[in-house]
């Protein structure tokens, strides 16, 4: 049976935009939304219209402190004061709001039931927000307020963050590091930006010790080492922790069409990697799954991909997974993952 998917998409997230040309831009959204009006996605997406994050939904990942520097810098003069990436106008706190906003409403859709998975099309991207300060082009943190909204409102104990993005998500693993009712889980290319962070060493620390996991792959690495070591880590991680709810932060800049990483990830790899992450979520997990939007720079491969991971999760769930074996792969396990992880997950 076709799968019902909830969605966020609204023009209102293009009001957030640079004078001068710069890679994170409205018309990433503008090509997808366009894609997903056509009658073939109708069947099955379902269009929520997003609602503004109140400030106490912000103030449980940002501080007050940050809050207020972004009132200041976003009626200032110039759009980079406060960051090189990160600009700054007089509608960025109302867009960014509305991106978290977005995919709170999605997390209350999904959990009433309505609908079977989310995917929040949101802009400014997050993950590399922390409690204190924004960078490399996110402002709020979407997916972080969201797992907040979930341990705080909902009261669920047990919620996996899962980020595939080319980045580091250095603001999503700052919020919860000590945190054991939220456990971030990122795989990314090693010493791309931010260079300081997301090595394997970074375990979480008190009751988050071991709730954090850090997967650096080598340049190149493509769909089958990423296969790899998903089937192998991620699998095992997910049986033994069982997620109440699954969000993934999604960028797609490791696309190897993509010039921002060198990470060689296909389209199809994508559209697979949301197959495996439904087949874990219906076997080891309550079967919820929402996507939120992060990187993807290069517009056409980005659209692409969007809708290849839109299409695999209308299908039915697969009832069987396997991953293929790869050298390397097994490598980074043996050599750098069990010996900084063996402590808490049998890999
Ligand atoms: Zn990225």
């Amino acid at each position: 049976m076709t799968k019902k998917i909830g969605i966020i998409a609204d023009s209102q997230f293009y009001d957030h935009r640079a004078l001068i040309p710069v890679a994170e831009c409205p018309e990433r959204l503008r090509r997808i939304y366009f894609n997903i009006r056509k009658p073939e996605f109708q069947n099955f997406l379902r269009f929520y219209p997003p609602r503004s994050a109140t400030m106490e939904e912000l103030l449980a990942i940002h501080s007050s402190f940050y809050m207020e520097q972004l009132r200041i810098h976003c009626v200032g003069k110039s759009q980079f004061a406060y960051d090189k990436d990160t600009y700054l106008m007089e509608d960025s706190f109302y867009t960014a709001g509305l991106a978290v906003g977005g995919c709170l409403t999605l997390a209350d859709a999904l959990l009433a039931d309505e609908i079977d998975y989310g995917f929040a099309l949101v802009r400014p991207p997050g993950h590399h927000a922390e409690a204190g300060r924004g960078m490399g082009f996110c402002i709020f943190n979407n997916i972080a307020a969201t797992a907040a909204y979930l341990r705080d409102h909902y009261g669920l104990e047990r919620i996996l963050v899962f980020d595939f993005d080319a980045h580091h998500c250095n603001g999503t693993q700052e919020i919860f590091y000590g945190d054991d009712r939220v456990l971030v889980f990122s795989i990314h290319q090693a010493n791309l930006f931010p260079s300081w962070s997301g090595l394997v060493g970074e375990v979480g620390a008190g009751r988050g010790t071991g709730y954090n996991i850090n997967i650096p792959v080598y340049p190149a690495f493509g769909d089958t080492e990423y296969n790899c070591l998903l089937g192998k880590v991620l699998q095992e991680v997910i049986c033994q922790y069982r997620p109440q709810i699954m969000l993934v932060s999604a960028g797609f800049d490791g696309h190897i069409h993509d010039t921002i990483s060198r990470l060689c990830l296909s389209t199809e790899w994508y559209a697979s990697v949301t197959r495996t992450l439904k087949h874990y979520c219906r076997e080891y997990s309550a079967n919820k799954l929402i996507y939120v939007l992060e990187g993807g720079y290069n517009l056409q491969y980005l659209e692409e991909s969007v809708t290849a991971v839109l299409k695999a999760m209308a299908e039915s769930v697969d009832d069987k997974i396997g991953y293929p074996f790869s050298p390397r792969a097994h490598e980074l396990i043996r050599n750098e993952l069990v010996p900084a992880l063996g402590f808490k997950w049998a890999l």
